[in-house]
């Protein structure tokens, strides 16, 4: 008998939706040409090429010649942000937050190696940040502001038009890392002054190893990748056809899909977080309830330690992911929740579940049977209390 599996660790990454795979396909089979070849084998996959980045445009009312394809969100941070401070070498400042990814953080911590002065805004107990600290803090050295447009631990969103905006406003670079709000929320480069933008593929249902960059028209961009002449000259290397496809198909599902997925997993969503609330023994959420991604909770479990949660649901075929220690290799606790005050008891018992719309309610349920039993199994045995 096959054991029930839930999957609820998307902000991990996601299945590849059954339409990219077989859109996929052909290009793993006979249109295996290069798409700079001038003969027929050559124009065949150019042609699908070309539709992928309008399809991949379109999900964020962009223009096709303003995407660039990359092999993952990392790659889309660190060309964005390298690329800024190369047009500003005399500009040795760079404003991000405290609880970005670390395909931002890491970066500008390296940065400081290089004589730079990072400045991490920080945020509240609910993980919002504040827009009058990052007034304050652009100052006549500043080169860029790179601030997450959604948080990957909390789901988080941050008020990023009013953000990109004020930064316009004084003149400099705005890059957001979007890779958890792409296909999730809607975005669009007419309403909101972004110059640049990651996405990630494997976070919206399309595989790992594509990523794209939204470069806003007039924005120089410095290659990371130097060689031949691919992608306009912004990024050498031959394009990979079947993960752009993939990416590209992926685009146009969420596009057509956004809004009643929203509602839809937004639902599922309230419905685990309400339910282990009221029925945990002692459980609550981390992160601002009116301004959060539709598919994440992040809840902690007073005195419980998260990796005991994680190997327990694990046991019982559950996917979710941990905010306190080892899970991600690193005996660190989550940054986000320490930059956002929880408490020690609570980082070490936070628990993420994000969902997809692969979910249903029968997960839910399941999710939330299994997890009170393993959350009174393992407060029995927990040597902390209150007293
Ligand atoms: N930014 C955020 C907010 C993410 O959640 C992730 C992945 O978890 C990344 C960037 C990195 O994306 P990739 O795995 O495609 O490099």
């Amino acid at each position: 008998m096959n054991k029930r599996t839930v999957y609820a660790d998307n902000n991990a990454t996601t299945m590849v939706a059954p339409e990219v795979r077989d859109e996929m396909m052909p290009f793993l089979t006979d249109l295996y040409g290069n798409p700079s070849s001038m003969h027929l084998f050559g124009g065949q996959v150019k042609k699908h090429m070309d539709t992928a980045r309008e399809k991949v445009a379109a999900l964020i009312n962009a223009d096709p010649s303003e995407i660039l394809f990359t092999s993952c969100g990392t790659e889309s941070d660190n060309t964005a942000i390298r690329s800024l401070l190369s047009a500003r070498p005399d500009k040795k400042h760079v404003i991000t937050t405290r609880v970005e990814h670390p395909a931002v953080r890491n970066l500008c911590q390296s940065l400081t190696n290089s004589g730079y002065r990072v400045t991490e805004l920080s945020v509240d107990k609910s993980g919002q940040m504040d827009l009058d600290e990052l007034r304050e803090v652009i100052d006549a050295d500043t080169a860029l502001v790179s601030i997450m447009w959604a948080n990957n631990e909390t789901g988080v969103v941050f008020p990023i038009e009013e953000s990109a905006e004020l930064v316009k406003s004084r003149g400099l670079p705005f890059h957001t890392d979007a890779v958890q709000a792409v296909g999730k929320l809607p975005i669009d480069t007419k309403i909101i002054p972004f110059d640049l933008l990651a996405i990630s593929g494997h976070k919206l249902h399309a595989p790992k190893g594509i990523g794209a960059l939204y470069i806003r028209k007039g924005t120089s961009l410095s290659p990371m990748l130097v060689g031949g002449h691919q992608e306009s000259g912004r990024r050498a290397g031959t394009e990979n056809i079947p993960y752009i496809v993939g990416l590209g198909k992926a685009c146009e599902i969420a596009r057509k899909n956004i809004d009643r997925e929203y509602r839809e997993i937004k639902k599922l969503r309230d419905r685990l977080e309400h339910e282990l609330i009221e029925k945990a023994l002692d459980a609550s959420v981390n992160g601002d309830s009116q301004n959060r991604l539709p598919n994440t909770t992040n809840i902690s479990f007073k005195y419980i330690e998260g990796e005991s949660i994680l190997l327990l649901l694990s046991e019982q075929g559950i996917a979710a992911s941990s905010g306190s220690a080892c899970t991600s290799g690193s005996l660190e606790p989550s940054h986000v929740l320490r930059a956002m005050g929880v408490p020690f008891t609570r980082v070490h018992g936070s628990i993420r579940f994000s969902l997809s719309r692969y979910n249903s309610d029968d997960d839910i349920s399941y999710i939330v049977e299994k997890m009170l039993i393993i959350e009174k199994r393992l407060r029995e045995i927990s040597p902390f209390t209150d007293d």
